[in-house]
């Protein structure tokens, strides 16, 4: 990562300012005073004091729990960030309070705005049970589509175990978005648990636990 980044990411500096302190000679990669922007890919590198990670952008997925909610802060529920070994990530894709499952956070800001944007359609996996059986009829139509919010046309994917409970894949982000789909097939969500976001797997993770996520895994996401 180059040197400006790094001071920028640190938050030691905005970018016009960490130039300043570069040209000044307020840094130093493996003991020696660097004033150029220089790529650097390992090693010890120095502001004054203050030791720069050179990988400071961190990706984690978590397990989470039901009751938890999606925000940084809130004067009542307990929020999934408190669950986290650091308290500058962001939520890519959020759950609802009483749904569990996959959860990815990242301080990498630029992924997060990408991965979010409405017209990025990411697969999304849910394990779900439901109120009522859904017939193989119910489940053939849906998936050439269900109309929610009025007039949208919402693709999924509906594969049962057995009559009340199935895996459900959707593209889309949109705001309770399996919920209203059940509404719209007469039907009501009792549980829902993400088990994957586009190629990653929540597999053995119990609820509560997070892991960063390997090299692989980040790439997929780019
Ligand atoms: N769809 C929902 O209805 N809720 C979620 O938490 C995620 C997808």
């Amino acid at each position: 990562m180059h040197i400006i980044d790094l001071l920028v990411l640190h938050k030691i500096a905005k970018k016009h300012h960490a130039k300043k302190l570069l040209k000044e000679g307020h840094v130093r990669v493996n003991g020696e005073i660097i004033t150029d922007n220089i790529d650097v890919e390992e090693g010890e590198v120095y502001c004054d004091d203050h030791q720069l990670d050179l990988h400071p952008l961190k990706y984690y997925m978590i397990n989470k729990p039901a009751q938890y909610i999606c925000a940084n802060r809130d004067d009542k529920d307990p929020c999934i960030v408190e669950l986290m070994p650091r308290k500058d990530l962001h939520i890519v894709g959020r759950l609802d309070r009483d749904t569990t499952g996959l959860l990815l956070l990242t301080n990498d800001i630029k992924l997060r705005k990408r991965l979010t944007l409405p017209l990025y359609h990411i697969e999304k996996t849910y394990q779900f049970t439901c109120l009522h059986p859904l017939t193989k009829e119910e489940v053939d139509k849906a998936n050439e589509g269900v109309v929610i919010d009025d007039n949208h046309l919402c693709e999924c994917f509906i594969q049962m175990k057995d009559e009340k409970e199935g895996y459900i894949t959707i593209h889309e982000g949109r705001y309770h978005e399996v919920k209203k789909i059940f509404l719209s097939l007469n039907n009501k969500i009792l549980s829902l648990k993400r088990i994957s976001f586009g190629h990653l797997e929540l597999g053995h993770l119990q609820e509560g636990e997070y892991r960063h996520l390997s090299d692989d895994e980040i790439a997929t996401l780019r």
